[in-house]
């Protein structure tokens, strides 16, 4: 928290807006649209009841596929499962270790073949990092089949300059408490259709006609945020480039003095693409490295030190046994590469360097020579 975060439910409790929804769920949607750059933000209960919700008005229903990214957290699908739709799970690219267009392309065209095109595709920001929107929408275009962007890792994150979570038919951002800014729990539906985010806010909102009594002619959720949460959203959104800077600061200082050691990458930076940095992850060569994932794991593990793998891939999940699934390119897997090879590190904002130097200590201790600290000079800027 920043601490500007009280000031707002100080104003709900002083104002007895407690109930749900109020003048600050209404100013945290305006000032989320403004800042990323659309016409209609809903505010929800969660990334996940925004994914939902924006299958439902895409007319995702029983029978019906979507294609989604296959390296995600499971929520990025599960609402597809609340549809009764299918998911067909897309590989990942090495470049930003998102969507493959390639994969996209081809199962599309397989798709387009069978006569059964997919209602939506939900593309996946992984880690604070934009996919490759121009291959992406141009794939999607030639087949008019939606997007809906699921960048509830990756806000404040520009793709050529354009806000990511901006590029599809819908966008979906998540304030759960692991996120760059967070309400404890909530989430933002986005999209320049104006008409489409009040239908959106309808549904979201018990689906209540416009009548003095409760009437109901369609099924509605109750999936809004609440107006002592949105307080929080509010005052959280303020820090936004604050975080998205200290994020850089601690991705940065990682690059520099774990880089340099053998079999050691980051996820790469393409041109024109700004991360928010939320998760820092490095992959690991364990030949080249000589130390294993699991080994640094472990001796993270046996200092408190909490790193964890890489999403594991829908597509090797229980729950999607049997479900299909496009590669990069035949017989290259990234996303399972990138689940036996990738950790991630700590990358809280309130990472202090002094934490942060244990954890690149620790590291650095497992490699088998050690490697001195080329440049000291680089090191004086971070205040080592
Ligand atoms: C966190 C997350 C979500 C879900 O957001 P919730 O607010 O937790 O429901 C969806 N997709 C991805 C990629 C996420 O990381």
């Amino acid at each position: 928290m920043s601490g500007m975060e009280q000031k707002y439910i100080e104003e709900a409790f002083q104002s007895n807006w407690i109930a749900p929804l109020g003048p600050n769920v209404d100013a945290f949607e305006k000032e989320l649209a403004e800042y990323v750059g659309v016409k209609g933000a809903l505010a929800v209960s969660s990334g996940t009841a925004a994914i939902h919700l924006a299958l439902n008005l895409l007319g995702v229903g029983v029978g019906d596929k979507v294609f989604c990214s296959t390296l995600t957290f499971i929520a990025s699908a599960n609402p597809i499962l609340y549809q009764g739709a299918e998911p067909v799970f897309i590989d990942s690219e090495p470049e930003t270790w998102n969507m493959s267009p390639e994969a996209l392309e081809r199962a599309l065209e397989d798709a387009y073949t069978a006569n059964h095109l997919p209602k939506a595709v939900i593309v996946v920001n992984l880690y604070g990092q934009s996919s490759k929107m121009d291959e992406i929408v141009s794939i999607c275009d030639s087949y008019n089949v939606p997007i809906i962007e699921d960048a509830a890792e990756s806000l404040g994150a520009t793709y050529r300059g354009k806000q990511s979570g901006t590029f599809g038919k819908f966008g979906v951002y998540s304030f759960n408490g692991n996120k760059i800014i967070t309400t404890s729990g909530g989430g933002m539906l986005v999209s320049d259709d104006a008409e489409a985010i009040e239908k959106a806010r309808f549904l979201a909102t018990q689906a209540r006609d416009p009548a003095p009594h409760y009437q109901h002619s369609v099924m509605g959720y109750n999936y809004r945020l609440s107006n002592l949460l949105a307080g929080v959203g509010r005052a959280q959104l303020q820090v936004l480039p604050e975080r998205i800077e200290k994020r850089k600061v601690i991705s940065e200082l990682y690059r520099l003095l774990l880089g340099e050691l053998p079999g050691v990458q980051f996820l790469p930076e393409l041109d024109g693409l700004i991360s928010n940095h939320w998760l820092t992850v490095m992959t690991l060569n364990e030949e080249e490295a000589g130390v294993s994932v699991d080994q640094l794991i472990q001796a993270l593990h046996e200092e408190h030190i909490e790193s964890r793998p890489v999403w594991k891939p829908l597509h090797l999940q229980p729950l999607f046994a049997n479900t299909d699934y496009y590669s990069h390119q035949d017989h290259v897997h990234i996303a399972e590469q990138l689940f036996h090879t990738g950790i991630c590190l700590p990358s809280g904002s309130s990472l202090s360097t002094e934490d942060q130097l244990r954890v690149i200590r620790c590291i650095r201790d497992q490699f088998e020579r050690s490697y001195e600290i080329k440049d000291m000079s680089l090191l004086k800027e971070y205040e080592v």
